[in-house]
């Protein structure tokens, strides 16, 4: 079943076409990546699917309901949350204080409540935490979980903005070049996450990545992207075998 679905999508900034005709969907359960070069239009595609951009033309569901009826925090309402190809993280708070930015969107206590002290607000407070404390558990973060994001080594950071998306516990995660920058053995390391959050969690993934390698270990589909349209769709062996594909990266 398609959890996310996009149709005709168009969008140009002045005489670039960032995403041209660009039709795509996403089952849930599965890990469904975006690649192409530099300037393709993948992280334009995540900027229209959160809302950040607006298209031209082009149709735009989750779970049957229209994207394009809602704006940029509301989409987070509906469970899509993703992260950034340049990490966005607050550099002057921990680690757990991020994160539990993340928890944001399941606050239901008002001001007053909150105020006052509630005892609803404090249930809400635990469970928040709770869920916090899985996601530093999972991405094996305890011991950074009280440092400030300023001081952490860039591997970390990037493990520290996926667990903000995760945080919200999201029915589809949007990805963006998840393991760039990052060394060989923090590439691994996302990969088992990447898996596990799929797997375990029954999150389901929508990833830019550039690292074929990872491409191949943990997607099920994957869309090759140029000049913002379609080359080729299909499982990760028959987009790297595709004669397009080949002609676009070799021509390049
Ligand atoms: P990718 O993520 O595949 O590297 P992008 O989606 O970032 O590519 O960019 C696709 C094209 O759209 C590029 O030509 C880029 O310069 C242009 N673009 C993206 N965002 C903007 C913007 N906010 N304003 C103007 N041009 C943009
Ligand atoms: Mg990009």
């Amino acid at each position: 079943m398609s959890l996310l679905e996009i149709k005709d999508a168009t969008l140009k900034f002045g005489g670039v076409v960032a995403v041209n005709n660009l039709s795509l969907s996403v089952n849930e359960g599965e890990v469904y990546a975006i690649v192409g070069p530099n300037g393709a239009g993948k992280s334009t595609v995540f900027n229209l699917i959160s809302r950040f951009y607006q298209p031209f033309s082009g149709s735009f569901t989750f779970e049957g309901q229209n994207l394009l009826d809602r704006a940029a925090d509301q989409v987070a309402d509906l469970g899509i949350a993703r992260t950034f190809q340049n990490i966005e993280l607050f550099d002057h708070a921990t680690v757990l204080q991020n994160l539990l930015v993340g928890r944001h969107r399941h606050r239901k206590t008002s001001l007053v409540e909150e105020l006052l002290f509630a005892p609803r607000v404090r249930r809400e407070e635990m469970a928040h935490r709770a869920a916090v404390e899985e996601v530093i558990d999972f991405l094996d973060l305890q011991p950074y979980r009280n440092k400030m994001i300023a001081g952490l080594p860039y591997g970390v950071r990037k493990v520290v903005e996926l667990g903000r998306a995760l945080a919200s516990g999201p029915r589809l995660l949007l990805l963006d070049e998840p393991a760039s920058g990052l060394s060989v053995e923090e590439t691994q390391d996302m990969r088992w996450w990447i898996d596990d959050i799929r797997k375990q969690m029954g999150i389901t993934v929508l990833m830019v990545e550039h690292d074929m390698g990872l491409v191949s270990s943990v997607c099920d589909r994957v869309l090759a992207l140029a000049d913002g349209a379609k080359l080729a769709e299909g499982t990760p062996a028959q987009v790297q075998a595709s004669p397009a594909v080949i002609e676009a990266y070799l021509g390049a």
